[in-house]
């Protein structure tokens, strides 16, 4: 009998030795977590209660912070950054395949971040401006080959003119599960142009790539980067649910949505800096 006892003891005792370890790891876990997110966040204490409440989930998580990479064209022109050599752009496309990143849609995105929808643990978010042809040509089928989609800013002006896409080929990235969002009539400087400008150039452009694709149109890129606060209530205003900047780091849980920032994807920044800016929310 003394035996037996003394086995269910030895059995509990184990048990609470498992548990007690098990605990530990997963409070060191998640303070690792709470650690990392309040080193890049503004906002330390709602980020940090949100990193304990999810770090249970194993395969979907609540949106802290994403890195949305922005590109603009991808050719190969020497000299020129803002074309990304293809090669360049299969490499990198690549790199976050091999390193379990999946794509979502800025609509994935807004839900995550601002309606509480969840998102797969390594989200990235892939973004072109203005709407090169080559986006089509070149980018399309790489971003296929490796199971990601992606959303383009199209400047509605642009549509059908050389060296840009043509509504056909905007239909065939949109039944693809790529987003067409919005970018401008004519890519102005927002902050230079009166306020009837500015509401003109994001109203017309909403309604042309609408009535062009027969999707609603919710999310918007400033051209240049450039805007101010009128601008942004401006863009509010037109209807949009979500606007991104040209600045530095990822689009932020904290920030507000007219004002996401970005990860901008040069030629020749190498796969080193790529993957640096995957790495740091405040790269
Ligand atoms: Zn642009």
């Amino acid at each position: 009998m003394e035996k037996v006892i003394g086995k269910i003891f030895l059995i509990v005792f184990l048990q609470m030795l498992v548990l007690g370890i098990s605990g530990c790891g997963g409070e060191k876990h998640s303070s690792s977590i709470s650690q990392t997110q309040l080193d890049s966040s503004r906002n330390p204490s709602t980020i940090s209660s949100k990193s304990l409440n999810t770090t249970k989930s194993s395969s979907y998580q609540k949106a802290q912070a994403v890195p949305v990479l922005y590109y603009h064209s991808v050719m190969l022109e020497e000299g020129n950054e803002v074309r990304m050599p293809p090669d360049q752009f299969a490499a990198q496309m690549a790199y976050l395949q091999e390193k379990g990143y999946e794509s979502v849609t800025l609509d994935q995105l807004y839900q995550a971040l601002y309606k509480g929808g969840v998102l797969p643990q390594k989200p990235i978010v892939i973004t072109f401006d203005d709407g090169y042809e080559d986006n089509y040509a070149t980018a399309f089928p790489i971003v296929k080959k490796y199971g990601f989609t992606a959303a383009v800013f199209m400047v509605s002006s642009y549509i059908g003119g050389e060296g840009f896409m043509s509504w056909s080929q905007l239909r065939e990235l949109s039944a693809n599960g790529w987003e067409i969002e919005g970018h401008t009539v004519n890519h102005p400087y927002l902050s230079q142009v009166d306020k009837t400008t500015v509401l003109n150039e994001l109203m017309n452009s909403k309604e042309t790539l609408e009535e062009g694709l027969g999707k609603s149109v919710g999310f918007f890129a400033y051209p240049y980067g450039d805007f101010n606060a009128d601008v942004a209530q401006a863009v509010k205003q037109t209807g949009y649910l979500m606007a991104f900047t040209t600045d530095r780091g990822w689009a932020d849980l904290n920030l507000d949505e007219w004002h996401l920032q970005r990860v901008y994807c040069f030629a020749n920044m190498g796969l080193n800096e790529f993957a640096r800016r995957l790495q740091e929310p405040n790269y």
